[in-house]
C-alpha cells in the first residue's frame, strides 16, 4: 500500500512523521550502526537500557526484542496506528488509571 520502511522491532511500517534512527552501539561510544525504528521504539529502548547496556548487551535488534519488557511493549504497541506516539505511555502503564 506504502513504501513506507517496516520497523525491525514491531514490524510495522514506520511514517515519515515517524522515524527515528538508533545507534545500535551508543553514538557517545563510537557506534556507527543505525536502524530505523518508529519514535515510540526507539523511545522504549533508551527507557529500558543504558548506554552501557546497549553497548554491552543490547546491541543487536533480537537481542532488544527478547528482553521481557520489550516483548510487553513490542505487543501492546501493535495494535496501534504506525504513526501512534505518546509521551505518556509509560507513566500511564504504571499506574494512575483513568475511569471512562
Ligand atoms: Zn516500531
Ligand atoms: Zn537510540
Amino acid at each position: 500500500m506504502t513504501g513506507d520502511p517496516l520497523c525491525p522491532l514491531c514490524a510495522r511500517p514506520i511514517p515519515p512523521e515517524a522515524r527515528s534512527l538508533h545507534h545500535l552501539i551508543p553514538k557517545s561510544l563510537k557506534g556507527r550502526e543505525t536502524v530505523l525504528l518508529h519514535r515510540i521504539c526507539h523511545r522504549k529502548i533508551h527507557s529500558l537500557f543504558t548506554e552501557r547496556d546497549l553497548q554491552k548487551r543490547y546491541h543487536s535488534i533480537e537481542r532488544i526484542k527478547a528482553h521481557p519488557d520489550m516483548a510487553l511493549f513490542l505487543t501492546w504497541v501493535a495494535g496501534k496506528e504506525p504513526g501512534f506516539y505518546t509521551r505518556t505511555a509509560d507513566s500511564q502503564r504504571k499506574g494512575r488509571r483513568r475511569r471512562p
